[in-house]
């Protein structure tokens, strides 16, 4: 697949993809006309298209490359295990070494007493994981009423069935899928710059979201019958929200004080995006009963989740003579490759000291990215560390968005690309999560870079006469 050799055709490449290849969140009409880009290399932060245009990857693959593109090491860790043992069931009887050696890895590096592990697929499938493990462990206990979960608006948690609704983004909900609405609920989100009444503090805000959870129980007919809360320490796909202060302990105590499992779900936040390993305790003070993780466990190198629960949890489930069976796997539970890579990726991360130099790097992204806010359309720069995000308005004063169909934030990262730099587009959003290896030089060409771009697209709207400011 050399597009620098003679023969080779991107027109014929992207036309199999229209014809053949269904992508995820496909807009049919608009892939029908312009289909997709075809990426043929990546080395570290930079992606190469089939034309041999470099981008500096600012959104990390999916929030999940980490420690870079096309490390040889990686390379060569995955062929070796490929070459040794590429597959092994892991039903019962059966273990293989990587797999072993990563559930122990993963249990000394996670908070407290979450020593359990449980490989899946990526980050959905370890949602859905949880989703599964929650009952089962209530239905263990007696607890057979506990039946209910309760989540967030705009909340993002994967996309099978039961991770799909347990997210609550609105444009992820269109009437044309279903979803499970008797025994999932959703609260608002904690989104003070959009959500808070006037002149309303944040700890008020704080104040008015705890007290709408304990109605929720309430009205759900008390704890005997909610089961599980799941969050993002920072909301990712619903636009990097960052709650504000104490509200992550506030409701994990709500959790605690009526015998709720709190699932955090860290599949973004995990490894090294905040700084640490996770988030939950090291950057949010809170201890889960479960974690989600997924995406930088294995850098994107390979596909793999993990669910990780706590001793409490455990003892429930291993309970003696119970002659109980955990009815639930995949073929590819514990993938050997794909532990392998994970390993890899971890053992990298150690040596270059990579959350060291999020830790470092994350503020001075924050602080210059910040200074967009001087531009007319920025309405907010937000995020923490390497996870951050640029919201666009057509009012500062009033926060008024752009009307959906300008797709204001498509039209600034197209802008960016142009300059060679990859920003995701959410509607009226910019989301980056760059490579943890990213230094302060690279942070001034992403915020150079995307000024330019806002500034372009500013120019373009004041043309169209979208835009009087
Ligand atoms: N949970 C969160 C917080 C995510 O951001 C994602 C994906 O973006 C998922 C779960 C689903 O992970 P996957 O796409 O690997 O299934």
């Amino acid at each position: 697949f050399d597009p620098t050799q003679p023969g080779y055709d991107t027109q014929a490449i992207i036309e199999k993809d229209k014809a053949h290849h269904v992508h995820p969140w496909q807009v049919f009409d608009v892939f029908r006309d312009e289909g997709a880009l075809p990426i043929v290399k990546g080395e570290g932060s930079y992606i190469f298209d089939s034309e041999g245009r470099k981008y500096f990857d600012a959104v990390g693959g999916l929030w999940c490359n980490n420690i870079g593109l096309g490390r040889k090491e990686m390379a060569e860790a995955i062929a070796a295990q490929a070459y040794q043992l590429s597959y092994a069931s892991p039903f019962v009887d059966l273990t293989n070494i990587p797999a072993a050696e990563l559930a122990a890895k993963l249990a000394s590096l996670a908070p407290a007493t979450l020593n359990h592990v449980f490989f899946t697929c990526g980050g959905s499938t370890a949602v859905d994981t949880a989703f599964r493990m929650i009952h089962y462990y209530q239905n263990c206990r007696g607890k057979h009423a506990k039946k209910h979960i309760i989540s967030r608006i705009n909340s993002y948690h994967g996309t099978t069935y039961a991770s799909m609704s347990i997210g609550g983004k609105p444009g992820d909900h269109p009437p044309e899928f279903d979803f499970i609405s008797d025994t999932i609920h959703h609260l608002s989100y904690p989104n003070y710059y959009r959500c808070a009444a006037e002149g309303m503090s944040e700890s008020e805000f704080v104040d008015t979201l705890v007290q709408e959870f304990e109605d929720k129980i309430e009205e759900l007919g008390g704890a005997d019958n909610v089961a599980a809360f799941f969050a993002e320490p920072i909301m990712g796909a619903g636009g990097v929200i960052v709650a504000p202060e104490g509200y992550l302990k506030r409701m994990h105590a709500v959790c605690k004080a009526n015998d709720i499992l709190y699932v955090s779900d860290e599949v973004v936040t995990a490894f090294g995006r905040l700084g640490h390993w996770f988030a939950s305790e090291d950057e949010f003070g809170i201890v889960p009963d479960m974690i989600t993780s997924a995406k930088g466990l294995t850098s994107g190198y390979q596909p793999l989740g993990a669910l990780l629960f706590s001793d409490e949890i455990w003892d429930v489930l291993n309970a003696e003579n119970s002659g109980r069976c955990f009815a639930h796997g995949f073929t590819y539970s514990g993938h050997p490759v794909a532990c392998a890579a994970a390993l890899k990726n971890i053992e990298i991360m150690e040596r270059e000291q990579l959350l060291e130099n999020v830790k470092e790097v994350g503020p001075y992204f924050e602080q210059q990215l910040k200074t967009l806010e001087d531009l007319p359309i920025v309405g907010q720069v937000r995020g923490r560390k390497f996870m951050v995000c640029v919201e666009y308005v057509a009012d500062k004063k009033t926060k008024a968005l752009f009307p959906e169909e300008l797709d204001i934030g498509k039209r600034v990262s197209n802008n960016a690309d142009e300059l060679g730099l990859i920003t995701r587009a959410i509607v009226h959003l910019n989301v980056m999560s760059p490579p943890l290896t990213m230094n302060k030089d690279e942070v001034d060409f992403i915020v150079a870079t995307l000024r330019q771009a806002i500034e372009a697209t500013i120019a373009e709207l004041r043309d169209e006469g979208h835009f009087q400011g």
